[in-house]
């Protein structure tokens, strides 16, 4: 009897074995999708893994539900990718599933169904089936799949759900319910038929006496670029100064015509002008050279080059050779908001052959574009995504870059699997024969290690494109300015200046603090009392817009009342600097600039990012403050002065990578100024202008960063120097995962001995009401991780056999890099 093993999308340990009938063994292959009962009678998809004819030991397999895919969805190269994630990341398959897949390919019995948030369905071309789903969902706004198998009066359900899903017809809940509504653009144009000599006349002839139509058309060929361009209907008014209502009168004379375009696919829509071939200089064609090289022997190559110096344009002429054999391309960047400026970039090379892909899509679009990558669709050839689309199932993936490869931000820290995309990303490239190119400015010790020692090729870009020099640091001393009395709010005399300096040029300035809110401690001036979140043992950060205190890691806020919770007293101080107040002072400093914020606060929709961006891309903002998210790879070509209110912060940080990420920082805020005319600015704040790591940055050093790096890490034994696996529990008596922990502790001591360190509580020990116990293995080299990873999850099957410790969360970061 022919047998099938299943991974289901639920943290199993192992996978599960179904019957299958011949016909079904006939079409199944592994990657398929089949709907199967589990756990009493619920309904769950599971991807096929394997097929075979042996049944399973200990229960009875029952006969699955029914085959949901023709043609596997993932393939079985993906799938052994898959397994690796899951060994090496110490998580189960499901995991792995659940962060793979879109959710929209794993519906099941309790998926909630909702309507679309598009356009209105066209009752016509609907099937029986699926007008009766979407009348039943007119009159519920949210129903189960087993309420969708009542109204149906059948059990088989998810094809048709999956087909509607597909064609954008209703959508799913989702964990974090994202009410994003896209956002459209109106588009105007003059209809190409009154675009020739002779329309023209036609129509100026017919207009001899409306004046303001005759200038709101003529406007329309001064902005429009081409030949039947499309441009932005709000542009065109704007920019005329006439109102809209004359605009009206020529759309219904149908002189003018118009068209809503969604802002996220514009791009795609009006077709970015291509641009001809850029010519590297001889540095960056030495650069592409070295890593052809090196990518050609087979090796992963780090391409070193400071910020501006072109690695951009190295990645496209790379993509564009892979292209040209008919290979896919993956451009992987660390953050969302990094797809949003490099798209248009991309396309002025590529053009429609590129799709965004990311978590904040919605799952209709996620699941258009898998099923795009699936059937080798030419929009896919170069996708642009974060690291969940290296799950995508590419099947001729060429070339895989990783931007900014030292960012932490290509690590998952939750859920599980709790992987680094850039590590991740190595992997796939081996399995699946790809080449890979890591980048950055400032590499991670890692990955530069990797090349010291001759793993990694390695090809080098030492200066900025046409000549622009690096951006001059300067220190200031805020011990200094404060004793003399004359720092003004968080501003110091230097930092003021530079900005009136700048302003004045009509240059940008980026400010840089790395805390949102206003600030992260409220004291009250009598008793020192200091607000804290109920459940999670951090300090509340202030926010003075909303007047509340938050709480950063579970969301807990509260209204900031008058006086002293503790005391009464009625005068609150507060301590620390948080964007918000950069903002405020600012204010009050330079009221005539424009300032606008960005931080997690202000960019939560969809869209926000890429609004910010572009404003200040066009001016309409004159100095930007932000967290780190203002670092990251942004290339703007009118900032010449960059700002850090206080390095201190990020220096003093208690982890072993503290000096390394503070300095890769620091860089790539400075490397935002003076990117393409002359040479930018950077000002550093900070109470310890002797700290090594600013004497690096402010010489640029990287080597002596790298140098320093390796000789504590080997002193010290951190990584690279060896490997950690750290393992976190979390319960939420203190006295149970104090005791729990322990335990672990004292097993794994007897299996290596000193390299156990803790248990610990970590920096912030208490979360979301859950206390926290942190246990470090230092694993040498020579030592093989499979095998230390095995004892460890022989020692949690013991551990798990403990009744009191049973319900204590152990999770693994199986690199703690
Ligand atoms: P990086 O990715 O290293 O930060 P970019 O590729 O963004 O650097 O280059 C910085 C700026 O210089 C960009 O605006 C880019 O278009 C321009 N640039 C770099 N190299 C060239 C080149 N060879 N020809 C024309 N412009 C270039
Ligand atoms: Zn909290």
């Amino acid at each position: 009897m022919p047998y099938v093993d299943v991974i289901l999308p639920l943290a199993l340990d192992k996978l599960y074995t179904y019957s299958v009938t011949d016909d079904q063994a006939g079409i199944l292959r592994p990657g398929m999708r089949i709907a199967v009962p589990f756990k009493r009678s619920k309904l769950y998809t599971a991807l096929v893994h394997s097929l075979h004819e042996d049944a399973p030991q200990g229960y009875e397999a029952r006969p699955i539900d029914q085959v949901l895919d023709q043609e596997p969805i993932v393939f079985e190269d993906h799938l052994a990718f898959w397994q690796w994630i899951a060994s090496y990341y110490m998580c189960t398959l499901g995991d792995v599933m659940r962060t793979a897949l879109p959710g929209a390919f794993m519906l099941e019995s309790e998926t909630v169904i909702l309507p679309s948030v598009k356009e209105e369905a066209n009752e016509a071309e609907l099937t029986d089936n699926q007008f009766l789903i979407l009348e039943a969902l007119q009159n519920n706004s949210a129903l189960k799949v087993g309420d969708i198998q009542r109204i149906l009066e059948r059990q088989r359900v998810l094809p048709v759900l999956q087909s509607m899903m597909e064609e954008g017809l209703i959508q799913m809940k989702e964990k974090i319910q994202e009410r994003y509504r896209p956002k459209w653009v109106k588009y105007i144009r003059v209809l190409p038929d009154y675009q020739t000599d002779e329309g023209l006349a036609t129509v100026l002839e017919q207009l001899s006496r409306a004046e303001k139509q005759k200038t709101l058309l003529m406007h329309y060929f001064k902005l429009a670029g081409k030949l039947n361009d499309w441009i932005s209907s709000s542009e065109l008014i704007k920019s005329s100064g006439i109102s809209a209502a004359i605009r009206k009168s020529l759309l219904d004379k149908g002189i003018f015509e118009e068209k809503k375009v969604r802002e996220d696919r514009l791009n795609t829509e009006l077709h970015v002008e291509k641009i001809s071939d850029i010519s590297l200089n001889p540095q960056q064609s030495q650069a592409l050279a070295n890593t052809e090289d090196h990518l050609d022997s087979g090796k992963v190559v780090l391409l070193h080059g400071v910020t501006a110096s072109g690695k951009t344009e190295i990645y496209v002429k790379l993509a564009q050779k892979a292209l040209i054999k008919g290979e896919q391309v993956l451009y992987m960047v660390p953050e969302i908001a990094l797809t949003a400026q490099l798209i248009t970039r991309l396309q002025q090379h590529f053009g429609d052959a590129i799709t965004v892909y990311h978590s904040r899509y919605s799952v209709h679009e996620r699941v258009e574009t898998w099923n795009n990558v699936l059937k080798e669709s030419p929009k896919t050839k170069v996708i642009l995504g974060t690291r969940s689309s290296l799950f995508l199932p590419f099947r001729k993936l060429g070339l895989i870059i990783v931007d900014e490869e030292h960012d932490p931000s290509y690590k998952q820290f939750d859920p599980a699997p709790r992987y680094h995309g850039r590590d991740a990303a190595v992997v796939l490239a081996k399995s699946l024969g790809s080449q890979i190119v890591l980048g950055s400015a400032t590499p991670s010790v890692t990955s530069y290690n990797n090349h010291s020692t001759g793993k990694y090729g390695y090809a080098q870009i030492p200066d900025r494109y046409k000549e622009i020099l690096m951006p001059e640091v300067h220190l200031v001393d805020l011990k200094e300015q404060h004793r003399k009395k004359i720092i003004q709010g968080h501003f110091s005399v230097p930092l003021l200046e530079a900005i009136g300096e700048t302003l004045a040029n009509k240059e940008q300035v980026i400010l840089f603090q790395n805390r949102r809110g206003y600030s992260p401690i409220v004291e009250c001036t009598s008793c020192g009392h200091i607000p804290q979140c109920q459940n999670c043992d951090v300090s509340l950060t202030y926010h003075q817009y909303r007047g509340e205190l938050r709480c950063h890691y579970c969301g807990y806020h509260e209204t900031l009342e008058v006086g002293c919770a503790a005391c009464g007293n009625q005068s609150l101080d507060t301590k620390g600097l948080g964007t918000e107040q950069v903002e405020t002072e600012l204010g009050t400093l330079l009221p005539d600039a424009r300032v606008m914020r960005m931080d997690y606060d202000t960019t939560r929709g969809k869209h926000s990012y890429s609004k910010i961006i572009t404003a200040f891309e066009k001016r309409d903002i004159d100095i930007l403050v932000g967290t780190q998210m203002v670092t990251k790879g942004l290339d703007f070509r009118h900032v010449n002065l960059v700002g850090i209110m206080n390095a201190d912060t990020l220096l003093n940080f208690p982890d072993y990578r503290a000096h390394e990420r503070g300095y890769q920082l620091l860089m790539q805020v400075a490397g935002r100024a003076g990117r393409t005319k002359k040479q930018g600015q950077v000002i550093i704040q900070t109470y310890q202008p002797v700290h090594p790591v600013l004497k690096q940055v402010l010489h640029g050093d990287y080597k002596a960063m790298f140098d320093r790096q390796m000789k504590e890490r080997e002193q010290f034994r951190y990584p690279p120097a060896i490997r950690i696996i750290r393992i976190e529990f979390k319960h939420k008596e203190y006295q149970r995962v104090q005791e729990g922990s322990s335990w672990f502790a004292r097993s794994l001591r007897q299996e290596f001995s000193s390299n156990v360190l803790g248990p610990e509580s970590p920096l912030i020990s208490r979360l979301r009401n859950q206390y926290i116990k942190q246990i470090l293995i230092k694993i040498p080299l020579e030592v093989s991780m499979a095998q230390t990873k095995n004892s460890i999850k022989r020692i949690q099957r013991s551990f798990n056999a403990i009744s009191q410790y049973r319900s204590i969360r152990v999770i693994y970061h199986a690199d703690h890099i």
